[in-house]
């Protein structure tokens, strides 16, 4: 039935219309990459952010809304009555793993000659391409992510056979060819408690193994490179009895490998891609590198993994408020434009401040990745701190602002015709996913102690007060209340010590992120002036009983976002 024929019988106003292009909207970041990358890295990568950032913007947003919406499926048998266990996918899971082939953030890193001509950047280029990807299609980013963290093994710990015939697998330029990787750690015994976990391993003969027992949380399922933690003695307790296995889904003489799923999970989200529960039973591994070193060569793929989570965190919360802040500039309620009314521009300010921070602060520990893999021992000692920090920081804010960016959207935000749903049960596995928030503590903690990270940082902290003299002093203040109260964790019982490690990692994460904005470049100016404008009134908030919301224009010019 067609509706009167009221001009003002619509939602949105007749202008409002979608960005074509993520990349070439997206001012901020070409402003951070342009900063952060070498001229022939950015002018490599540039034609391909093009490209993924329309395909992002259009083709891929259609074909990741119906992934999700026919959520892979476990054929058990084939018509003849054979036991398969293959995974179903809809062909629009395929469709948008060509995207991401063709977008080479994987291929620019591992190819030789590519890799050797950025080697300096390879990590900033492929997260570059990664963060566009992620803005329409966040579950097969996880798979996308374990097939370079599994490269990134087998590059640093596998035989030269093992990575001559794998690796092309995972540059090439077709997805018909592509090898995919995953990571088996989580059992029922142990999650976050991985040194509590069971599955043996029984010796064949040389470096061949025979695996069994169960494993809980199988991402990627279909994996074809799947690196798995098993137990070779179980006289040896925790993650020191540990050790890695490289389980291929093809034996050598074609076969497959024996690897049960028992079934999919049924998840709230990422749902474009199978993860599964799995009975390794007979399976074949072999074990790469030295017996019981296990865990510390998986920390190399989990580390990475958590950058991934921190990327896949950011792009969401980017997603999340462009769709609100054009909706709200085209939307009319009580007689004006939305964006126009204080409050909104209060909570755009808001949130537009806690993605910048977050954005910067990602960037800058893909920056310490780089330098670390190219022989930086400062970076190396920062990453070991940054890591934890920005994979907690990056997926609690930005499933806060997804949030508070749903409810800016109203009633159009809840509903599933729309992207933020998706974005909204997507998010929600980033937290929990490489270790929840309360491990990334303990874990910001053991940095702290075990490695020069914190000292590290405190050393950036003063170098950039000393050369911001005005907001520098209150960044020294600062600087000296957290390290005293370091030296007072350090004293304290393991209880206290845990108990106060939230709110101690909170403040250390707002000075350094206050830092990182302060470094940034004067070209970046609209945005990091606003952003730590807003982080200072928030700080002298209890003090003031009024506050003055900022311009249309300047919520426009903090958003970097041209349509
Ligand atoms: C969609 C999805 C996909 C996944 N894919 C994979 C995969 O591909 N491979 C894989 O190996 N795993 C995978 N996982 C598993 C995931 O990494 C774990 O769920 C996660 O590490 C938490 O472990 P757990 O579920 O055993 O929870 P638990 O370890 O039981 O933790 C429960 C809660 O207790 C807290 N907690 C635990 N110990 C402490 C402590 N000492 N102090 C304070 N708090 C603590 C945690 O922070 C958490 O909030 C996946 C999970 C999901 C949801």
């Amino acid at each position: 039935m067609s509706s009167p024929e009221n001009p003002r019988n619509r939602v949105l106003s007749s202008q409002y219309g979608p960005s074509s292009n993520f990349f070439t909207s997206d001012r901020m970041f070409a402003h951070v990459l342009k900063h952060q990358l070498s001229s022939a890295g950015y002018s490599y990568m540039r034609p391909l952010w093009q490209t993924l950032g329309e395909e992002a913007a259009g083709r891929m947003n259609a074909l990741s809304l119906t992934a999700d919406k026919h959520a892979p499926e476990l054929v058990e048998r084939s018509p003849l009555g054979d036991t398969i266990q293959e995974i179903r996918f809809h062909p629009a899971y395929w469709d948008l793993m060509q995207v991401a082939v063709s977008s080479q953030m994987l291929r620019v890193k591992w190819e030789p000659g590519l890799k050797a001509r950025f080697k300096s950047e390879q990590h900033a280029l492929g997260f570059g391409s990664g963060f566009l990807f992620a803005l329409s299609e966040s579950g097969q980013y996880c798979p996308l992510c374990m097939t370079d963290g599994v490269a990134r093994l087998l590059d640093m710990f596998g035989e030269e056979e093992d990575k001559k015939r794998l690796l092309p697998g995972i540059f090439t330029e077709q997805a018909s060819s592509f090898l995919t990787g995953a990571m088996f750690l989580t059992e029922k015994s142990g999650g976050s408690d991985v040194g509590a976990n069971l599955v043996k391993a029984e010796k064949i003969s040389g470096s061949t193994y025979r695996l069994s027992g169960e494993k809980w949380f199988c991402s990627n399922v279909n994996a074809d490179i799947i690196f798995v933690l098993a137990r070779t003695d179980e006289s040896i307790p925790g993650t020191r009895g540990l050790s890695i296995f490289l389980v291929e889904k093809l034996l050598t003489d074609g076969t497959r490998n024996p690897l049960g799923i028992i079934r999919l999970k049924d998840k709230l989200g990422v749902r474009s891609m199978a993860s599964a529960e799995c009975m390794l039973d007979g399976t074949i591994g072999k074990l790469v590198g030295k017996e019981f070193e296990g865990f510390k060569m998986m920390a190399e793929m989990m580390n990475l993994s958590r950058l991934y989570n921190s990327v896949a965190a950011v792009s969401a919360a980017r997603r999340a408020l462009i769709e609100a802040y054009q909706f709200l500039c085209h939307r009319n309620s009580f007689g004006k434009t939305a964006i126009t009314h204080a409050l909104i521009r209060t909570k755009l300010e808001e949130l537009t401040a806690l993605y910048t921070g977050i954005f910067y602060l990602l960037w800058r520990a893909i920056a310490a990745l780089d330098r670390a893999d190219n022989g930086d021992v400062r970076d190396a000692a920062l990453l070991r701190l940054l890591t934890p920090m920005i994979k907690k920081t990056a997926s609690e804010t930005g499933g806060y602002l997804v949030r508070e960016c749903m409810e800016l959207m109203g009633g159009i935000g809840y509903i599933e015709d729309f992207v933020l749903p998706k974005i909204m049960r997507d998010i929600l596995v980033l937290p929990i996913w490489e270790g929840a928030g309360n491990i990334m503590l303990l874990d910001m903690w053991r940095a702290t102690v075990k490695s020069d990270g914190f000292a590290v940082m405190c050393a950036e902290i003063k170098e950039t007060a000393s050369l911001h003299p005005e907001e520098g002093k209150a960044f020294l203040t600062e600087l000296s209340i957290l390290q005293s109260q370091k030296e007072q964790l350090e004293n304290a019982s393991q209880d206290i010590l845990e108990a106060s490690s939230g709110p101690f990692f909170e403040r250390l994460f707002q000075l350094y992120r206050d830092t990182v904005l302060l470094q940034a470049s004067p070209d970046d100016a609209p945005w990091i002036t606003l952003s730590l404008a807003y982080f200072s009134k928030k700080s002298n908030s209890s003090r003031q009983a009024l506050s003055e919301p900022l311009s249309v224009e300047k919520i426009k010019a903090m958003m970097g976002w041209v349509f």
